[in-house]
């Protein structure tokens, strides 16, 4: 468990500067001071990585975010429940309950994009449920793809409505709260703070759209939208939470390198 976990005091202090700098400027993109939440992506990183950066009593962060469901499985039986995990990855229906049901500290689930998916995400939080009444419903995020390209995953941006409207009718044990875009790798490294990312405005259009249907107002349908690359961009075109992996952790491993837990 955490307790007997080995966090090397330099990395820790590494990552907490990292950190504290992607807030700062997180902070210096956001001229309309609102809420952005910041999503530590993980992915492929040791779990010692994600302690320190979660040490009790008073951790720096809560939010991280994964992509492989067997990693996540992992990391969150070694790590502590007060850390609230974001599932971002391509997502398999089959994988679905498991994660819903296996993860009591699963916060979201970001990249749904089909009704089956919604279907087993809420078969799984329901069984949670009715085990343990404190859990919460799961919010889950719909993945939209902006950029049309055909390996992206998500949803043709006129569908997002359709099954945002599935979610909140059909499925009482999972929340929705917003849209998901990864967009264009060139896109995304030509985006700086003063050019509009296409894919970031096509999600804000969509938004609006989705908002509209459902009848909501705009600012309840959230945008999960920038990365290391092109977080600045996304907050200017009003993104509510940013993916920041490489930037914190720095590199990633190739995934068959990756180790959860590093031998000492
Ligand atoms: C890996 C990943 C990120 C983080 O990417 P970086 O470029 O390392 O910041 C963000 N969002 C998704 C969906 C990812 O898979």
């Amino acid at each position: 468990m955490a307790d007997d976990m080995q966090i090397n005091p330099q990395r820790a202090k590494q990552l907490a500067e990292n950190l504290a700098s992607i807030t700062s400027r997180i902070n210096a993109a956001n001229k309309a001071s609102k809420q952005i939440r910041l999503i530590a992506v993980s992915k492929l990183k040791p779990a010692t990585d994600i302690l320190a950066l979660h040490q009790q009593p008073q951790p720096l962060h809560h939010h991280f975010g994964e992509n492989y469901v067997q990693e996540l499985l992992e990391k969150s039986k070694l790590l502590p429940r007060s850390i609230r995990w974001h599932f971002i990855g391509g997502l398999q229906s089959n994988k679905c309950k498991q994660l819903a049901e296996q993860i009591p500290n699963l916060w979201c689930v970001s990249s749904v994009d089909t009704e089956k998916k919604c279907n087993q995400l809420e078969a799984g939080r329901k069984a949670l449920i009715e085990k343990d009444a404190t859990v919460e419903p799961l919010r889950v995020m719909v993945q939209v793809n902006t950029s049309g390209e055909e390996a992206k995953s998500g949803v043709e941006p006129g569908d997002a409505l359709a099954l945002a409207k599935y979610v909140v009718e059909k499925c009482p044990h999972l929340r929705f709260t917003g849209l998901m875009t990864i967009g264009a790798i060139a896109r995304s490294k030509a985006t700086t703070a003063e050019t509009e990312n296409e894919d970031f405005v096509s999600l804000r259009n969509v938004r609006d759209q989705v908002a509209e249907g459902l009848g909501w107002e705009k600012e309840k349908v959230e945008l999960s939208m920038g990365m290391s690359a092109d977080f600045e961009g996304a907050i200017a075109l009003g993104s509510d939470e940013v993916r920041v992996g490489s930037d914190i952790f720095g590199e990633r491993p190739a995934k068959k390198d990756a180790v959860v837990v590093e031998k000492g």
